[in-house]
């Protein structure tokens, strides 16, 4: 038998992003793209994709009073993972 010598390094960088780091994005990055008030001082948080537009879309709907129509638009996702930091 053998043993198959796969790469574990093989895996882009970006698809650990998120994994074991805390992502966040600012609410205020986002006003240019979301025409938001620049004054906001929310900072959406969470360990992942999922969950940093979870928080993310629930505060864009009920502080800003989007709709969830309006958060899935490619323009606004595309804003939305520009402006995402690792912490
Ligand atoms: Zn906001």
């Amino acid at each position: 038998m053998r043993t198959r010598n796969v790469p574990v390094f093989i895996v882009p960088l970006a698809s650990y992003k998120g994994l074991n780091m805390g992502l966040k994005v600012k609410c205020s990055d986002l006003e240019r793209e979301l025409s938001l008030e620049p004054t906001c001082q929310f900072v959406a948080r969470g360990e992942n994709m999922e969950e940093l537009n979870k928080s993310l879309g629930k505060h864009a709907k009920e502080v800003h009073e989007y709709t969830d129509e309006q958060l899935q638009s490619p323009g606004i996702v595309a804003a939305v993972k520009a402006a995402v930091q690792e912490e």
